[in-house]
């Protein structure tokens, strides 16, 4: 499949802009109207932040590449997925004519961003186990379907795709699969990212949100096509991940045997979690969990979320959802936050 067959053709013949730095990228720096004299942040030995960052992401590709052994020629950067979701709908879906399928329920932005850009949103359901309903999106599907996203682990289900499935989208349907694995770091296995190398309209993304605990840089790739790849760099703003960022991503994978702990740490708290939630009369509910969050089903849940917040608990409503009656989302939080969580909520649902 050619996925530029798929792209909007103004996105085709896009004259992207260019810099001297995408020549150049060092001697006597005079081409990009920066302040050679400084910058007025002095904090980190050795950041240069006077200068724009590399247009061309390289030492991003480098470290992360090398890290999850994946190819740079097949990664992007993007300040957090949000700004990849939005580049992609930008680039396959001709606002007011394309469409793009949203199973659900799943994560909210992808509908968002959709009707940020005029792109109509087709949602169609999980099945009750919450995998992919391949009869519904048979129904819907028509060439006018550029993207289809697919969320795994789920957000808030908690559940991973079934990963057969979801090869069998990539290969029935002529569109791009888009398969949101932020959360695959906490469910052991079931990532399809090995299999961008075999169907051209798979985009597998990431991010540093989660396991890393980096939610504040704002850094999350996608891994796919090199064709694709490109289409994103000659679309994206020329310098949209700042050198800060850069600078925290090379010393974070120095030391990834932190996010290690942490993803140890988070398994066994909400395997904690889960078994006091089930012990929970008003509890109607515990889904199982491959992510860093809990879903729940019980009575009230508004009023329940409604207690808690009072209480200084945040957790989040997710009933008022398709196929989530009664549904609430808990995060997974530290040993200490869980155990004032659950001195709550036992007294509510107890
Ligand atoms: N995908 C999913 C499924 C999410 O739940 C979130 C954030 N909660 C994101 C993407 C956004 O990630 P980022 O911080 O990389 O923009």
């Amino acid at each position: 499949m050619n996925i530029k067959d798929l792209v909007r053709s103004n996105i085709l013949n896009l004259k992207p802009y260019t810099s001297a730095r995408d020549m150049y990228d060092s001697g006597i720096l005079l081409d990009a109207n920066e302040n050679s004299f400084g910058s007025t942040f002095t904090g980190i030995d050795g950041l240069q932040l006077n200068r724009y960052p590399d247009p061309h992401q390289k030492d991003l590709k480098k470290i992360t590449g090398k890290f999850y052994s994946i190819a740079e020629e097949n990664l992007f950067f993007g300040v957090g997925s949000d700004e990849i979701i939005d580049l992609l709908i930008r680039i396959f879906c001709e606002p007011g004519r394309d469409q793009v399928i949203i199973p659900e329920p799943t994560y909210g932005m992808y509908k968002v961003a959709c009707d940020i850009n005029n792109v109509e949103t087709i949602q169609v359901l999980l099945n009750d186990d919450f995998q992919i309903d391949f009869d519904s999106i048979r129904k819907k599907y028509s060439d006018k379907v550029k993207i289809i996203f697919i969320c795994s682990p789920n957000n808030p289900t908690g559940k991973l795709l079934d990963k057969d499935d979801i090869i069998s989208l990539c290969r029935e349907f002529k569109s791009i699969i888009i398969v949101d694995e932020a959360y695959i770091d906490f469910a052991g296995e079931g990532s399809v990212i090995n299999e961008v190398k075999n169907y051209s309209n798979l985009v597998v993304l990431r991010t540093f949100s989660k396991a890393w605990g980096l939610a504040a840089i704002r850094l999350g790739f996608c891994c796919a096509d090199e064709e694709l790849i490109n289409i994103l760099l000659k679309v994206k703003a020329p310098y949209n991940i700042s050198s800060l960022t850069r600078y925290v991503i090379e010393k974070s994978i120095e030391n990834y045997a932190k996010r290690d702990q942490y993803i140890k740490s988070i398994l066994k708290e909400r395997e904690r979690l889960k078994n006091l939630l089930e012990s929970l009369k008003g509890v109607r509910k515990v889904f199982e969990s491959d992510a860093n969050f809990i879903l729940i089903k019980c009575n009230a849940p508004k009023e329940v979320q409604k207690i808690l917040a009072e209480k200084g608990i945040i957790i989040r409503d997710r009933s008022t959802q398709p196929k989530l009656e009664g549904c609430l989302r808990i995060s997974v939080g530290t040993e200490e936050e869980n155990d004032l969580f659950w001195n709550e909520i036992k007294k509510i649902l107890g």
